[in-house]
């Protein structure tokens, strides 16, 4: 909070309509923030039962944060479920927190940006995909920055502002200045695979993967990583980010040689995704 305050305000206009594109465990959890923080957000996903469980978290959250009922009504009202993302030619700001493939991600910008209104932004919430790899879909690149939340959004300050080699200095400022308006801190960085924070953890969450197909249970390198002063262990982090998703970032970091976990190819195939599912390393239920 010290350093978000030494910050200081931006001059920029606030973003005042964000659409979110995927309500999954960051849109969803994107889109419940930035409400709480005052914003008015569409939440689009192409599975629509998704979007209702991610406005009762958003409930839950703010239940917890402002209890005043009044309070809480103004920020489920500005929390729209939007099927037919409609939200995407009025946003100023548009966030994608999709599914973690290039070629997906380039479809569906390929269907947005036409519908963008002129000045709008274009985030990408990817962990590791380089903003360079998505440049093919767009008219113009320029429109694209990263916008990195981490998991939980809600408790997790830090968001990378991701610079690809087209981003102009004013987006890369508004990008700035909307994490400080929704309170979150900004770390801008330029867009190489896995950014700043994932080139060091997914190293350090694979190694720990990897130990459990040496045969050390998840309990024990999770315990270690604690004592060592970790708020929570490597394994537990895997089964709350989802396994699905780190491995696929995993796969877009992967440098040659590398050892893929079995258990964690395991559990991959056989769809237990850690948390979201029930099951991972650990069972959730
Ligand atoms: P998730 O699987 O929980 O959610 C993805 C959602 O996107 C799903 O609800 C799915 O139905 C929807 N979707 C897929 N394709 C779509 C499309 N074409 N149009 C609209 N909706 C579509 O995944 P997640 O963990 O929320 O990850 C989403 C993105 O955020 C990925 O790029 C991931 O790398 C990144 N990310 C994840 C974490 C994490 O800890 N899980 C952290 C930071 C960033």
């Amino acid at each position: 909070q010290d350093r978000l305050k030494a910050l200081g305000k931006s001059d920029l206009p606030p973003i005042r309509h964000l659409h979110v594109i995927g309500a999954g465990a960051m849109g969803g959890d994107i889109a419940a923030w930035a409400s709480l923080r005052g914003v008015t957000v569409t939440l689009q996903d192409l599975a629509p039962e998704r979007i209702a469980p991610a406005i009762k978290r958003a409930h839950e959250l703010y239940t917890k944060r402002l209890k005043l009922p009044h309070l809480i009504q103004a920020a489920m009202d500005r929390l729209i479920p939007d099927v037919a993302g409609s939200g995407v030619a009025k946003a100023d700001l548009i966030i994608e927190a999709i599914v973690e493939n290039a070629e997906v991600k380039k479809k569906l910008f390929a269907q947005v940006e036409p519908k963008m209104k002129a000045g709008a932004i274009l985030a990408s919430n990817t962990s590791s995909i380089p903003l360079q790899e998505l440049f093919d879909a767009l008219k113009r690149p320029e429109r694209l920055v990263g916008l990195h939340f981490f998991n939980p959004v809600a408790q997790m300050m830090l968001v990378e502002i991701v610079e690809s080699p087209r981003t102009p200095q004013h987006v890369m400022l508004a990008g700035q200045a909307f994490a400080k308006q929704i309170d979150k801190l900004p770390l801008p960085c330029k867009s190489a695979p896995g950014f700043l924070v994932n080139r060091v953890l997914t190293p350090y969450l694979n190694e720990a993967m990897l130990m459990v197909d040496e045969g050390i249970p998840p309990e024990t390198i999770d315990a270690a990583a604690k004592d060592f002063g970790m708020p929570m262990g490597p394994i537990e982090l895997a089964d709350m980010v989802g396994l699905d998703v780190g491995w696929a970032v995993g796969q877009e970091l992967a440098k040659p040689g590398a050892i893929v976990p079995k258990k964690l190819k395991a559990l991959v195939d056989g769809k237990r995704f850690g948390k979201k599912s029930g099951e991972g390393f650990y069972k959730w239920v």
